[in-house]
C-alpha cells in the first residue's frame, strides 16, 4: 500500500475510535431504523442484562445489536467486514477488552488479526451475502472476532485459527434473506448470535479444543457452500425469512408506504 507501519496503525486506530463511539451509542437509547421496522433491540437487551446481571455474553450481544441498530438508522459504523455484520467484531473485542482490562493499543493490534482472517476469507471464499449467503457476512465477522479475541486473551496463533474455524463451521450454509431487502430482519439479531458464537469459539479454543478441520479448509468449504446456495437465498429477499407470509406483508406495506425511502 506504500504506507508506513505508523500510518497503517494510525488508520486502524481511527477505525477503533469509530467502533468505540458506535459501541456506546447503540445501547444508549432506542435507535429506530429509517424504515421503522426495527429499533431498540440492543438497548432493551442491555437494560435486561443490567437488571439480571446476565454477564459477558448477553452484554456483548446487546452491544452488537446496538451497533446494528445504528447502522439501520444510517448512523456511522465500521463495515467489518460488511455493514450488515458490523456489530460482531467491535462488540466481541471491546466487551472482552473491558472484561480483561485491555487498552486501545492491544485492541488495535487484534484488529489486524481480524483483518488477516477477513482477507483470507475474501481471497478464498467471499465476504458478501449476495455471493455467499449470511455465512459470508455474519459468519466471517464471527470468525474474524473469534481469531482476534483469542489473541486479545493471550492465546496462540494456532488457537486463533481454531476459533475462527469453529465460528465459521457453526454457521456453514447460513442464507441471506433480509425482509424487504433491508439490512434489519434477521440481520440485527444475527449480529447478536454471531457475537455469542465468537465468544464461545474463543473460550473453546483457549480451553485447548482443536479444530479437526484446519481453518483454511473450512474457509474454502464455506466458499463452495456459498456458490451452491440458490440465488433466492443470496440477498435477493426472495427466500427464507423474507419469503414468509409476514415477511412478504412487511415488504408490501413498506413498498406502499408514503415514506420517501419506500416510494410506491
Ligand atoms: S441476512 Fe444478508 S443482509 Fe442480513 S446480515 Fe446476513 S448477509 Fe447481510
Amino acid at each position: 500500500m506504500g504506507k508506513t507501519e505508523e500510518e497503517i496503525v494510525s488508520a486502524m486506530g481511527e477505525r477503533y475510535d469509530v467502533m468505540l463511539h458506535v459501541y456506546m451509542e447503540g445501547i444508549e437509547e432506542e435507535t429506530r431504523s429509517v424504515s421503522g421496522l426495527t429499533g431498540g433491540e440492543g438497548y432493551r437487551l442491555m437494560k435486561y442484562e443490567e437488571k439480571h446481571s446476565g454477564g459477558l455474553y448477553p452484554r456483548a450481544a446487546a452491544r452488537a445489536m446496538g451497533i446494528a441498530n445504528v447502522n439501520a438508522s444510517m448512523g456511522r459504523i465500521v463495515a467489518a467486514p460488511t455493514a450488515g455484520s458490523c456489530g460482531i467484531l467491535p462488540a466481541t473485542l471491546i466487551s472482552l477488552a473491558e472484561q480483561h482490562h485491555k487498552g486501545k493499543e492491544e485492541v488495535v493490534n487484534c484488529l489486524f488479526t481480524a483483518s488477516f482472517i477477513g482477507e483470507a476469507i475474501a481471497e478464498n471464499a467471499s465476504l458478501s451475502g449476495a455471493e455467499g449467503g449470511c455465512q459470508a457476512e455474519c459468519g466471517s465477522a464471527a470468525a474474524m472476532a473469534a481469531g482476534a479475541g483469542v489473541e486479545l486473551c493471550g492465546g496462540t496463533p494456532g488457537q486463533a485459527a481454531d476459533a475462527a474455524a469453529f465460528a465459521l463451521e457453526a454457521v456453514m450454509g447460513l442464507v441471506c434473506d433480509p425482509v424487504a431487502g433491508l439490512v434489519e430482519c434477521p440481520c440485527i439479531k444475527r449480529n447478536a448470535f454471531g457475537t455469542v458464537q465468537a465468544l464461545l469459539a474463543i473460550d473453546m479454543a483457549l480451553a485447548g479444543i482443536k479444530s479437526i478441520i484446519p481453518a483454511d479448509e473450512v474457509i474454502t468449504a464455506m466458499g463452495e457452500v456459498g456458490r451452491s446456495i440458490p440465488e433466492s437465498l443470496r440477498e435477493t429477499a426472495r427466500g427464507g425469512i423474507a419469503a414468509t407470509p409476514t415477511g412478504k406483508k412487511i415488504a408490501e406495506r413498506l413498498t406502499k408506504s408514503s415514506d420517501p425511502h419506500f416510494p410506491s
